[in-house]
């Protein structure tokens, strides 16, 4: 759903919403996880897979999801000291309480989860999960089966001159990208200093697409406690159009946009994409 934003920048502003008005659902987190359900629907699986960080979005998007269509969940969770209980986050124990069986393992074991790209590579690390029998969904819905969700999300992105939108592994953009097509150009706001593996994973994912992307890297930190900036502006705009700007992703977009509109650089009809899920 496209709704018009009236802005104190004097520019042709849209925002993209979800049609999805359940909690935890519908956000981009939502979309990406939509082709990896399909996957398990197609193949005949009932356990789905995932890696996640403990604060992650992803986390309660997949707990949600894999509740809603009765799935087996299991989720592969940064930090083993948060198997104390005492430490876990809203987000952990969300999906605790959806039924999601959560493994705590060090950050050493969750990256060499992440660089190992084959079932048998995964096995090899947790003999212990059943990796063969379950849909492995990598972290943040990184993959192909990510964007087929997304693209159809996208398909209201037409006609734009400009998306804005947060990029963390760039999967998000890349269905933005493969939904549309030129004049329409990507503007993707990094959250992390990430560069090199955003551009890798846009061209994989959408080949060509990256022609019509740029990276906005300005607003990259390691994530942590927003600047009173950032806080300011997420109050602000949140107030002003009446949904929630979370300071890690869409406050970030709203600051760059802020910046390059006022810089003269921002023309035309323009389209910022409400990623984030309550
Ligand atoms: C995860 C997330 C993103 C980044 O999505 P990618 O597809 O990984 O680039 C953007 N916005 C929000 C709100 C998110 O939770």
């Amino acid at each position: 759903m496209l709704r018009r934003l009236d802005n104190p920048w004097g520019i042709d502003l849209w925002l993209l919403v979800s049609d999805i008005r359940q909690p935890h659902l519908g956000g981009n987190k939502y979309y990406k996880l939509l082709g990896y359900l399909e996957t398990a629907r197609t193949e005949r699986k009932q356990h789905l897979i995932t890696m996640a960080g403990a604060h992650s979005n992803h986390l309660r998007a997949f707990a949600a999801l894999t509740r809603q269509h009765g799935l087996t969940a299991t989720a592969i969770i940064r930090g083993d000291e948060l198997s104390d209980e005492s430490r876990q986050s809203a987000e952990i124990r969300f999906a605790r309480t959806l039924g999601v069986e959560c493994i705590f393992v060090t950050r050493a074991f969750y990256r060499q989860l992440r660089e190992a790209d084959t079932t048998t590579g995964r096995t090899a690390l947790f003999p212990g999960v059943d990796f063969g029998s379950a849909v492995f969904v990598p972290e943040g819905g990184l993959g192909l089966p990510g964007i087929t969700g997304v693209k159809t999300w996208a398909a209201a992105a037409q006609g734009f001159e400009t998306i804005w939108l947060a990029v963390a592994t760039g999967t998000t953009a890349a269905g933005f990208l493969a939904a549309t097509k030129s004049p329409t150009r990507v503007a993707g706001v990094a959250v992390l200093k990430n560069a090199a593996a955003i551009r890798r994973n846009i061209c994989l994912l959408a080949p060509g697409g990256d022609a019509r992307f740029d990276l906005v890297e300005d607003f990259a930190a390691t994530f942590g406690r927003a600047s009173p900036e950032l806080t300011a502006i997420a109050a602000e705009f949140s107030a002003r159009w009446q949904v929630t700007l979370d300071t890690t992703y869409m406050a970030k977009v709203i600051q760059a946009l802020s910046v390059a509109a006022k810089q003269g650089r921002v023309r035309g009809k323009t389209l910022v994409v409400y990623t984030y899920n309550e």
